[in-house]
Parts: structure tokens; sequence; C-alpha cells
């Protein structure tokens, strides 16, 4: 263990399973969660009351945080402490590119080095170790942080100097992620219409030139069961969609899919706010 205690801020869906990794890794951790924290940390850790007593006691601070105003916040709160022993963070949530450099500059101003660091790979890979992790910022740095880093995953990526780098890769894989379930309810829901059966839809298109994340996983595992239990919200999803459609607006870069696909789940979260993001199928079979 070479950085010291290890703070964790937000236990959720993703939040729960990494810091079990990180614990199981023999990790010494100090955790806390908004909406109560024994509950959801793991075993044999300390539980912190606050923000601020993450702070006093972590060198190291791993956000997993819903978006990129509750980071700022969280951040703000660690870089005012005054109590604070924390000289480095690293946030795996999803907040786009502006938000991850004014996440910067604030904790440039504390002398907190920071590695912008989200996640792909669902709850299930959370658990598994298996998550993508893209980090932007400083190299030294993301070598440095690689014990703890290795004991949430074995899929370490290094993709940019500067923090906001792992942002744009995030939001890409998304956008293709977001692509992938809601083409794949239309092209099932059309099959279904023309009495084609859904299970073997499924296998046809994973031996095909149609596979893809929603045929090979979401589908076969998530709803074709009727379970639609992916953990991942429909509020999350829209909120990664749309900070690419801003993005990718504000890069220059092409636009048409990514306006097309934002406006169809801005339509299911506004018409099922907080449903799981798998559940766009019915939404789209059913035409609402
Ligand atoms: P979640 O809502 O399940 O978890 C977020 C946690 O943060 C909650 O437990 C909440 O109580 C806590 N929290 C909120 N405000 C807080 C505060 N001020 N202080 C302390 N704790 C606070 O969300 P999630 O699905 O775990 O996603 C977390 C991040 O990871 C998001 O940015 C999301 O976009 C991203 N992500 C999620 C998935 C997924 O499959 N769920 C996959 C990849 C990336």
């Amino acid at each position: 263990m070479s950085d010291g205690r290890i703070g964790f801020i937000g236990l959720g869906n993703m939040g729960g399973p990494i810091a079990a990794n990180i614990a199981a890794g023999g990790h010494d951790m100090i955790v806390f969660d908004a909406a109560g924290t024994a509950a959801r940390a793991p075993d044999g850790v300390a539980v912190a009351a606050s923000v601020a007593e993450v702070a006093a006691a972590a060198e190291t601070v791993l956000l997993s945080l819903p978006d990129g105003p509750v980071v700022a916040a969280v951040v703000e709160e660690i870089a005012e402490s005054n109590a604070r022993v924390t000289s480095a963070l690293v946030d795996l949530s999803t907040i786009g590119i502006a938000a991850a450099r004014q996440v910067h500059a604030r904790l440039s101003r504390a002398d907190i080095a920071y590695l912008d660091a989200p996640v792909s790979g669902g709850t299930a890979g959370a658990s598994a170790g298996t998550i993508a992790v893209m980090c932007g910022g400083d190299a030294a740095l993301f070598e440095r942080l690689s014990p703890v880093l290795s004991s949430m995953s074995r899929n370490l990526f290094h993709v940019g100097d500067t923090p906001g780098q792992g942002q744009a890769m995030k939001l890409a894989n998304n956008f293709l992620s977001a692509t992938a379930m809601a083409a794949t309810s239309e092209a099932v829901a059309f099959g279904v219409d023309q009495g084609l059966d859904m299970a073997q839809m499924l296998n046809v298109l994973n031996a095909s030139s149609g596979q893809n994340t929603a045929t090979s996983d979401k589908f076969p595992n998530r709803i074709l069961p009727g379970k639609y239990d992916a953990g991942f919200t429909n509020t999350l999803l829209t909120k990664d969609v749309t900070l690419y459609l801003e993005n990718v607006r504000a890069a220059g870069t092409p636009d048409t899919m990514g306006a097309v696909l934002t406006d169809v789940w801005r339509r299911f979260q506004a018409a099922e706010p907080g449903a799981d993001f798998t559940r766009v199928y019915p939404f789209v079979r059913d035409r609402r």
C-alpha cells in the first residue's frame, strides 16, 4: 500500500461493489454515503459521518457520485476542509469535460492531485473487477495510484495527460452503448411484430453482424427474462447522452446521430423518471 488510507465517497450501484473490491484488496479504508453509510459500507472498513471526516483521514479519496454538480459540491467540501490530509482525488463519476476541468482547477488551488477516471461495465463489471477505468491526468499520478486502481479493476487505461480526456472517452463509449440499446429495441420490436421469436432473434444477431452489447448482454440477461435489473437508471444515461451531445457541439464534430439518440432517451426519462435503462425496450416497442 503506497498511498495511505483510502477514502471512498458514494456507495451506490457502482460505488458499493467497487469499494468492496478495494477493501478486499487489503487497503485501509474509510467510506461515506449521504444516504446512509453503515448499510452500504463493505465489511471491515471505517464508517465516516461526513465528507469532511473522510478528508481528515484519507490521503487518497475516490468518488462515485451521480453527476457534475454533486461532484463539485463534494470536491469543494474536501478542498476547504480544515483538517484535510487528502492529497489525491480520483473521480469515477461521469460528469462531462467542462465539469472535470473545473474540478481540476479547484483541486489545483488546494494542491490536491486529480485523476479523472470514469468507468464502464455496469454493476456486474464493478463486482467482477472488470470495469474499464478511463483515466485522464498526470501519467506519474496514474502509476502512483496503480495499487488502489488495480484492486478495483484489471482493465485500467491511461487515455491522456489532461483531466477531461477520461470524460471524452467515457462519453463516446456511452453514446455507443445507448445507441445499441435504443437501436436494438427498434429492431427487436420490428422482428417480434413480424412474428419472429425474441430469443431466436438474439441468437441470430449474436452470430451475425448486428451483434452488440444490447444483443449479447442486456437483452438476453435483463430484458428477455423480464428482470429489467441492470442497476443503471435512465436518469443517469440521459445525463450521459446529453453531456455527449453538448460536448460534441462544443467540439464542432458531427452530431446527427447524437441528436436523434438524445431525444429518445430524454423522452423515455421524462415518461418514466428513474426507471432501469433496460426498460427502454417496452418504451420504444409501445411507441410511448
Ligand atoms: P447511484 O445513484 O446508485 O449512486 C450514487 C451514490 O452517491 C448514492 O448512494 C448516493 O446516496 C450517493 N451520494 C449522492 N450525493 C452524495 C453526497 N453529496 N455525498 C455522499 N454521497 C452522495 O449511481 P451509480 O449508478 O452508482 O452511478 C455513479 C456514477 O457512475 C454516475 O456518475 C454514473 O453515471 C456512473 N456510472 C454508472 C454505471 C451503472 O451501471 N450504474 C456504469 C458506469 C458509470
